[in-house]
Order: structure tokens, then C-alpha cells, then sequence
């Protein structure tokens, strides 16, 4: 059983202790912890980074039969018939 109940003594992250903060079974402590869960948020809102190209190119194929029907649906001929 020793294995499974062994429990990170310190945050892997910023060495913080498991008698100052809980440590997680990932082994890192409540901020590190979230941090990581916000880094990729973060990067979503740089505009950067190897999670944030993955979702661009994700939604970018989600997005393109919309945004290709809402760009026909823009260009009425009637709107290109008055814009001649
Ligand atoms: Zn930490």
C-alpha cells in the first residue's frame, strides 16, 4: 500500500510545504495548482503559445462554414449590385 498513499510533502512548483499549504496529489499547492489551470486561459488571452494555436486552428474549422454563410449572407447581390 505504501505507493498509493504516498502524498507530495512539497509543491514541485514553488517548494512550498505541505505543513504551510496543502499540497495536491499532482504535487503541487492550491496557487500553483491554479495556476496551471489558468495558464491556459492566459494564453487565450495573449494570443500566444502552444494551447492557443491548438484552439485557434480548432475553432477556426468550427468557424468557417459560419463565418463563410454569414459572409454570403453579407454580400447579398443586391448590396453588390448598388455598391457597382
Ligand atoms: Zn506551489
Amino acid at each position: 500500500m505504501g505507493r498509493s498513499h504516498f502524498h507530495p510533502s512539497f509543491c514541485k512548483d514553488c517548494g512550498a510545504t505541505n505543513e504551510e499549504t496543502h499540497i495536491s496529489q499532482t504535487g503541487l499547492c492550491f496557487g500553483c495548482g491554479l495556476e496551471r489551470r489558468l495558464a491556459n486561459n492566459e494564453q487565450l488571452e495573449n494570443g500566444s503559445g502552444p494551447f492557443y494555436e491548438h484552439w485557434l486552428r480548432r475553432s477556426y474549422l468550427a468557424m468557417r462554414p459560419r463565418l463563410l454563410a454569414l459572409d454570403a449572407s453579407q454580400r447579398s447581390p443586391r448590396e453588390v449590385e448598388s455598391e457597382a
